[in-house]
């Protein structure tokens, strides 16, 4: 079957899109990799999107994929390795071997999170690393752990180890927070969660898990026993298998304004893959909503 738009990325930008792309009558596929709802179902609690005074990320995740089948947008759970363009043709191909046409394709792939860089990570990842408190945190009950970061995702994984962990300690490099005062503000009032602050981890420590990690602060050295390392340091793109087709900036999100156009007609970029100073849940679902308009637009020229 060939749709008329193909979503890569069922993330709150992806979905929006199907959704206003359903409402113009369009066919639209959106094609995950991962977990429908994207980023925000490892978000504990939103409460800066409006609408919702406070809900859960997986709630709202749940609610977006729901609109969006609910308007008639369909899904599938693969993962995307390139788009081949032939002409007006776009076949979206998946690593299962999987091929899927349409003539506009909208890229919606996100962001993943950004490694610490710290020696042994990767092979860690599993026994003591972690990059999801909401994932992973209740293997940590009861137990010390570090959360790494000074964003909002850092102070929130705090917050929310906080409630089942012995200890939560809160290594950011400065000494203030990226993340909102409000945030920082109520963490600080938590007993069992540590600020370790002008902080650097230098090493982790344990052979097959981890059992803590050195800290460099101040120009001394500490080691804090942890079982849990969990990574809240950022997030970067995975655009590297569209690079043909759309311009990358230095960071490699795609170079695209807010018009959301590509320099591949009929090649649309929406939310946090792409090149912007917000990365919000309210900046994605503009996005969603701008990228499927300008895709409406070139599939009815
Ligand atoms: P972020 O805001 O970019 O913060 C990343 C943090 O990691 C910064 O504090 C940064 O330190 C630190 N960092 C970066 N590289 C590091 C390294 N190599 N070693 C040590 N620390 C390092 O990322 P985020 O917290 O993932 O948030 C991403 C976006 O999502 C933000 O716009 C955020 O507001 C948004 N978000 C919103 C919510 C919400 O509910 N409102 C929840 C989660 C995320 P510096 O501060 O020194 O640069």
């Amino acid at each position: 079957m060939m749709y008329d738009l193909i979503v890569i990325g069922g993330g709150p930008a992806g979905l929006t899109a199907a959704v206003y792309a359903r409402r113009a009558g369009k066919t639209v596929l959106v094609i995950e990799k991962n977990t429908f709802g994207g980023q925000i179902t490892w978000s504990p609690r939103v409460e800066n999107f409006p609408g919702f005074a406070s809900v859960s990320g997986a709630e709202l995740g749940d609610l977006m994929t729901n609109q969006a089948m609910d308007q008639g947008a369909e899904v599938e759970l693969e993962e995307v390795t390139g788009i081949r363009v032939d002409g007006d043709v776009k076949t979206v191909l998946c690593e299962s071997g999987a091929e899927y046409q349409a003539r506009a394709v909208i890229l919606a792939s996100g962001a993943r999170p950004r490694p610490l860089g710290v020696a042994r990570e990767e092979e860690l990842v599993g026994s003591g690393v972690n990059y999801c408190a909401v994932c992973d945190g209740a293997f940590y009950a009861g137990l010390p752990v570090a959360v790494v970061g000074g964003g909002n995702s850092a102070l929130q994984d705090a917050m929310l180890l906080s409630e089942t962990c012995s200890k939560v300690y809160l290594i950011h490099r400065r000494d203030s927070f990226r993340g909102e005062q409000k945030l920082a503000d109520a963490l600080a009032q938590k007993e069992n969660v540590e600020l370790v602050l002008n902080a650097r981890v230098a090493a982790l420590l344990g052979d097959e898990a981890v059992t803590g990690v050195t800290v460099e602060q101040n120009g001394a050295t500490r080691d804090i026993p942890v079982e849990g390392v969990f990574v809240a340091v950022g997030h970067q793109p995975d655009n590297g298998a569209f690079a043909n087709l759309i311009a990358l900036d230095g960071a490699g999100y795609a170079d695209a304004a807010e018009d959301c156009l590509t320099v591949t007609p009929g090649l649309f970029v929406a939310g946090d893959c792409r090149k912007k100073t917000v990365r919000q849940l309210t900046t994605a679902v503009a996005d969603g909503a701008v990228a499927a308009l300008a895709a409406c637009r070139y599939l009815d020229a």
